[in-house]
């Protein structure tokens, strides 16, 4: 059947009740079936190991959401063997049906979209606006990958060669080969779905090593790409530990590309054992690392003051700032600083903080170690900077802190150059908005910024001199449609792939050209 053009899934909107009822019936019915048991699968095998991983509820960290087998070297070996077998046939698979399962995959969740989100409410502490722009996301990426791989597929018709006479020329984009795919927790749907699938559309076979705090809603995805068609052994599910599993896998000699969201460090980790050469290894790897961010809004006197309020809270807290879009920097001009602080104090203080299954505004970080390393970072903020708001844990059994935000933070502090990953925002003073654009550079990262003025020539020097791969004006620096915004950063915010974009799987193969006389 004739595919249509891509568009965007719309998001859900729960002030409707029969909306807010679908929602909650879906919680109740994924609670039930919390504390099951998951394998491992590596080609048509499943596996359970003897060691699991326990998943619990952030919010309850005494709830367990299930317990997840965990692969050990020699699994990993094996899941290399499963995925080196299955390119074989995946690789000659006509691009239309691999697209086909995409289309399925996304179907599969658009049908049982708010019990995907259920199972992200339940093991990543989103909310249910946050899982569901997520759950959606998720469809998008399948969507609009599939359509990019018939799009590559038809090059030599929409882009052709330059013709020379007694000869044809032509360009296949063929497959790498074998991957390992490592998505984060943050976006535990989305960004699992949107590596693996434009790996796999492309032709090639995957190792996906789930992140370790959000497996099940990784194995929900796995099962449905199978549910759609992909063969097993396109895609293993190896959850397991970074160091058992995560560096033997990007050492391997067989493994042809690595394609990891994530933490600074570890992208760089990657990064390095990528760079060694196996013996027996006939390739350079490729590496695809989109890491962390340390992103801003800048704001001059001549904004929408309170739309630029309201874009700074929602990108600083959206998800307790566990996103690398985060706006975790505020740099506001000397003229309206004051003014733009009682702005965001205000809003701030509406945000209710507590059980993501009530859809609060507010709900905890991922895990105990996310919590302890937020709240030393807001420890040692309040010895050397103004406290404006919050500072401390939230009430309850999980791992909840207050929305933070400290003033007059000084550009070199850690708290304007590092990223915390959890609800603190630094806010910063410039003199005017040249100094603000110079204070917004001055950072190793460069994934997302906004800048809010009504000032063109500002705008213009803004959109020029704004140093990163996402940059918005007069909007908040999160929330990246697929297809509309392709998402990825400069310099240690990654590889800049661009994700939801036309470049996309170009990462994910190879150009062959072929050439024959007539
Ligand atoms: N694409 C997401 C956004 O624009 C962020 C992705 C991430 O945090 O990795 O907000």
């Amino acid at each position: 059947s004739a595919i249509g053009a891509f568009v965007n899934e719309k998001l859900t909107d729960f002030g409707n009740e029969t909306n807010a009822n679908e929602m909650r019936s879906a919680i109740k019915l994924i609670k039930s079936r919390q504390g099951e048991k998951y394998p491992l699968h590596i080609g048509d095998e499943v596996i359970y190991t003897d060691d699991m991983t326990v998943s619990v509820d952030p919010a309850n960290p005494t709830q367990v959401v299930g317990y997840v087998s965990k692969a050990s070297r020699d699994l990993a070996e094996k899941a290399m063997e499963a995925s080196l077998l299955a390119f074989e046939k995946w690789k000659r698979t006509p691009v239309e049906e691999r697209a086909v399962c995409l289309f399925k995959a996304a179907s599969l969740i658009r049908d049982k979209k708010h019990e995907y989100s259920a199972w992200m409410i339940l093991e990543s502490g989103k909310n249910w606006t946050e899982a569901d722009a997520d759950t959606a996301e998720a469809i998008d990426f399948l969507e609009y990958y599939g359509r990019e791989m018939l799009r590559l597929n038809r090059t030599n018709e929409t882009n052709p060669l330059t013709r020379l006479t007694g000869e044809v020329n032509w360009l296949d984009y063929i497959p790498l080969g074998v991957g390992i795919v490592i998505p984060p927790w943050n976006f535990p749907l989305a960004i699992c779905a949107g590596m693996t699938s434009a790996a796999v559309v492309a032709g090639n076979s995957v190792v996906l090593k789930p992140a370790s705090t959000t497996p099940i809603i990784a194995y929900r995805f796995y099962e449905t790409m199978i549910e759609a068609g992909i063969p097993p052994g396109v895609i293993q599910y190896l959850p397991g530990s970074g160091a058992e599993i995560g560096d033997y896998l990007t050492s391997h000699p067989k493994t042809r590309f690595i394609s990891f969201t994530g933490s600074k460090e570890v992208g760089l980790r990657i990064n390095r054992l990528a760079a060694e050469t196996a013996e027996g290894q006939i390739w350079i790897k490729r590496v695809i690392a989109e890491m962390g961010g340390k992103d801003g809004t800048v704001v001059d006197e001549t904004a929408d003051l309170d739309m630029a309020a309201e874009a700074i809270v929602s990108a600083a807290f959206g998800f307790q700032g566990q996103k690398c879009s985060a706006g975790s920097r505020a740099i506001i001009v000397e003229s309206v600083y004051d003014e733009m602080l009682a702005k965001i104090a205000e809003l701030t203080a509406k945000l209710s903080l507590g059980q993501p299954t009530e859809n609060k505004a507010i709900g905890p970080v991922i895990d105990e170690s996310s919590y302890e390393r937020i709240l030393s970072y807001i420890e040692r903020g309040k010895g050397k900077n103004r406290l404006l708001f919050g500072g401390g844990k939230g009430a309850g059994e999980g791992y909840f802190i207050e929305p933070t935000a400290f003033a007059d933070v000084n550009p070199d502090s850690e708290l304007m150059q590092e990223e915390i990953f959890g609800p603190v925002l630094a806010i910063a003073k410039a003199t005017d908005w040249k100094e603000a654009i110079r204070i917004y550079n001055d950072t190793e990262f460069g994934l997302t910024g906004s800048y809010f003025s009504h000032d063109e020539d500002r705008i213009e020097a803004a959109l020029r001199d704004m140093h990163c791969g996402n940059l918005y004006v007069n909007r908040k620096c999160t929330g990246a449609l697929v297809g509309v915004h392709p998402f990825g950063g400069f310099n240690m915010s990654g590889t800049d792939s661009k994700a939801g974009g036309h470049d996309y799987l170009l990462l994910f193969t190879q150009a062959k050209l072929m050439s024959r006389k007539e």
